[in-house]
């Protein structure tokens, strides 16, 4: 069994990324500037925003983080975006999810730009990345897909099953490997809370992805013998050993599973850190200009 380093190929992904942003800061071109917006007090969503600005700052990015108070209304919101949108110095921008009940997501998501859409949600994007044109790829299944590239692992003919469907992992995972490309070329089943014979469709997988947010759900019982798992869940899960009183573990029963896998990414130190060094590229991507000219 491989372990999948997403801590040893993010950190490799982030060197790159310095010395590119070193360069261009010294021809004289425009560094990186990612703001977010961060509304409300969420624990998790502190913690993912403060990693992001904490990664620009050791990249040599810029950024800014823009905190709103959980009662900003909508349109007061969707008005700072817009702000952020017309202001040239910012490159690209995130806003944390969840939100609070009275902000529609989906507002949101369409009031940014699409040119600064470095989480690839705005439907513009998403309409690009089904039909295989380039863009900005939503930062967790960018950061598995450079995962699978990087230790070279085998997706072409290989039957991938994805279990959870949202919109920000499961579902454009799945376009995503059924893409005539490497990574991709998988023959791809997509599972959620109402498939029938979850276990038997996860025991055929080639390559088992769960995106479910259920702690230790994937057992042995759904794995293949050599299988590659990529365990996508973060789950908060008490523990009075931990200064914080929690300790984080992955929607699969890594101990159980492991021994049956070929390669499986450990919770923390897998898809996490790979997820925050895909919107890292995203942001360089948008500087540069890639997709949005
Ligand atoms: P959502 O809650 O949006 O989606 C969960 C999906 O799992 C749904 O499609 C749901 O089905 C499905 N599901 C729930 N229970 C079952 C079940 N018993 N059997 C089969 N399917 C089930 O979650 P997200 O995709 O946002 O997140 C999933 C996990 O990944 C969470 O732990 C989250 O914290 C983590 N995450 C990690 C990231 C990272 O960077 N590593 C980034 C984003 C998320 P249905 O649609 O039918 O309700």
């Amino acid at each position: 069994m491989v372990l999948l380093d997403g801590k040893a190929i993010s950190s490799q992904i982030r060197a790159e990324l310095a010395e590119e942003t070193a360069q261009r800061r010294a021809q004289g071109l425009k560094v990186p500037h990612l703001a977010a917006i961060l509304v409300g007090n969420d624990g998790p969503s502190e913690t993912y925003v403060s990693s992001k600005v904490k990664t620009c700052q050791e990249i040599g990015f810029e950024s800014t983080l823009l905190r709103f108070d959980h009662s900003i209304s909508e349109a007061a919101l969707l008005a700072e975006i817009q702000k952020v949108n017309e202001n040239p110095s910012i490159d690209g921008l995130i806003v944390q999810v969840p939100l609070p009940a009275h902000i529609s997501v989906d507002k949101v998501m369409e009031t940014i730009s699409p040119a600064k859409d470095v989480d690839g949600f705005h439907p513009i994007n998403v309409g690009k990345t089904v039909k295989n044109l380039p863009t900005f790829l939503p930062a967790t299944p960018y950061g598995i897909l450079m995962l699978l590239k990087r230790y070279e692992i085998e997706t072409q003919g290989k039957h991938c099953v994805i279990i959870g469907r949202s919109q920000i992992v499961g579902t454009p995972m799945s376009i995503l490997m059924a893409r005539n490309e490497y990574p991709g070329n998988s023959t791809v089943t997509l599972t959620h809370s109402k498939t029938r014979d979850l276990d038997g469709i996860c025991r055929q997988a080639d390559i088992l992805i769960a995106a479910i947010g259920r702690p230790g759900m994937v057992g042995p019982e759904m794995v293949k013998q050599g299988a590659v798992v990529i365990d996508v869940g973060i789950n908060r899960i008490e523990d009075s050993s931990k200064k914080s009183g929690f300790r984080l573990v992955g929607d699969v029963d890594f101990d159980r599973v492991a021994p049956l896998c070929s390669y499986i990414t450990p919770v923390p130190g897998g898809v996490g850190l790979m997820t925050i060094a895909g919107l890292m590229r995203n942001t360089l991507k948008a500087a540069r200009k890639d997709f949005y000219p």
